[in-house]
């Protein structure tokens, strides 16, 4: 597979571009939280500017569901790009996405200039990937750049008819710098991976995880299971989890994951301990007993030393590592030893690592490891979908045909 480029995209001097970034930012009192999102965007537009064109920039924030929401608007968001860029970000809160005067503002943009439109999804032709929302979009720009690597996997408008609809009337389309470096870095996993390959999967519900867990026991040799996710599949072999967080429903799907797993050869393992406690607190007593006969009143909260010791040998043995989902409540400091042991252990590997999803990456963040890992990706539900193997819309439609 090849993406097409920013070097494919020919000259851009005097052309307005559109570039779809992912601003999905944490908000609090009215301003951005947490802007590692928007640094991480800044490559590609300044790349751009200094070839010489202008941007009209858009992402989505949160989940307002085609309404306008106050708490959604991208004021903070293009004060924040305004900062970082040292320069002014043009943005007006609109009643949608576009109106006459937005519009205009686009059709006026000279070169170095750049808009940042309103949240994507107050429009519903967002998520409803639909063809005259994307009509509308495309009015507004030459060029289309898409640099949203955490949208890839949604066929929503500015990922799909939208750059569809810039290939079909002969305009050029390309994927941004941390799109490209995305998918060259997660290709990695896919295509003839080091081996052994041992992917660590952890968090709150297998059922966000079934899709990715049945992919990765055709690729991986080993996959080592934590977080709550563990007791669905230790319940599903009859063992007492207490009152630990389990999906009854997914016991056939994690059984049969098992099967697949011992078929192929692939070690699955579970945590052989873990620390429980009456409740998610701080002051909550807490105890360290076997993952498969904690008390009732008790729930797993984080996988014990032993485990953490189990699972740190087999990542000892590893080339490549996949790990998305910490390995506990690691918010709570108490229940936080296991993710940090997991974290650790890959970071003084000398494997390719690779990490997704937002929480395990403020868990690493937390504990200052990101200079261990090879790949911090920035797309926790694309980065999974992507070493699934799937074709995701957002991609496809940059591949080099
Ligand atoms: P990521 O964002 O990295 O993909 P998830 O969102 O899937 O991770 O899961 C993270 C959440 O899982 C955290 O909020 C954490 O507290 C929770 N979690 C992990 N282990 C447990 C557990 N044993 N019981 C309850 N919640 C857990
Ligand atoms: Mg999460």
């Amino acid at each position: 597979m090849r993406l097409r480029r920013l070097e494919d995209l020919g000259d851009i001097s005097g052309k307005r571009v559109f570039v779809r970034v992912d601003y999905n930012v944490p908000l609090a009192e009215g301003s951005v939280a947490d802007d590692s999102r928007i640094r991480a965007s800044l490559t590609t537009l300044q790349e751009l500017v200094r070839g010489g064109a202008s941007l009209v920039v858009a992402s989505h924030l949160g989940r307002p569901k085609g309404q306008v929401k106050e708490e959604a608007r991208l004021a903070p968001v293009a004060r924040r790009l305004g900062e970082l860029l040292g320069g002014a970000v043009g943005y007006e809160p609109t009643d949608g996405v576009l109106d006459a005067s937005v519009e205009r503002r686009c059709a006026e943009l000279r070169p170095g200039e750049i808009v940042l439109l309103e949240n994507l999804r107050f429009d519903p032709g967002e998520e409803a990937n639909d063809p005259t929302f994307a009509a509308r979009l495309a009015a507004l720009a030459d060029v289309y750049v898409d640099d949203a690597f955490g949208a890839v996997h949604r066929a929503h408008a500015s990922v799909a008819a939208l750059p569809a609809l810039f290939l079909e009337r002969g305009r050029p389309v390309a994927a941004g710098r941390l799109l490209e470096r995305e998918v060259a870095a997660l290709s990695r996993l896919l295509e003839e991976p080091e081996r052994p390959y041992v992917a660590v999967l952890g968090g709150a519900k297998v059922s966000d995880k079934l899709s990715t867990i049945g992919a990765l026991v055709e690729r991986v040799d080993a996959l080592l299971i934590g977080g709550a996710m563990a007791f669905t599949f230790i319940a599903a072999e009859g063992g007492e989890v207490g009152d630990s967080l389990v999906e009854p429903d997914r016991f056939d799907d994690v059984r049969s994951a098992r099967r697949r797993a011992e078929e192929r050869g692939v070690l699955i393992q579970l945590p052989e301990d873990v620390v429980a406690a009456p409740e998610r607190s701080l002051e909550a007593p807490r105890e360290t007993v076997p993952a498969n006969a904690i008390p009732r009143g008790r729930m797993g909260l984080d996988i014990g030393p032993r485990t953490v010791e189990e699972f740190a040998r087999t990542l000892s043995d590893a080339k490549t590592i996949l790990w998305n989902g910490p390995m506990g409540v690691f918010e709570l400091e108490p229940f936080s030893a296991g993710t940090r042991g997991v974290a650790t252990a890959i970071a003084g590997s000398t494997a390719y690592s690779v990490v997704g999803g937002g929480d395990s990456l403020s868990a690493i963040r937390r504990l200052g490891l990101e200079q261990g890992f090879g790949h911090l990706s920035t797309g926790g539900g694309a980065s999974l979908e992507f070493i699934e193997g799937r074709k995701l819309p957002g991609i496809a439609v940059l591949e080099v045909t």
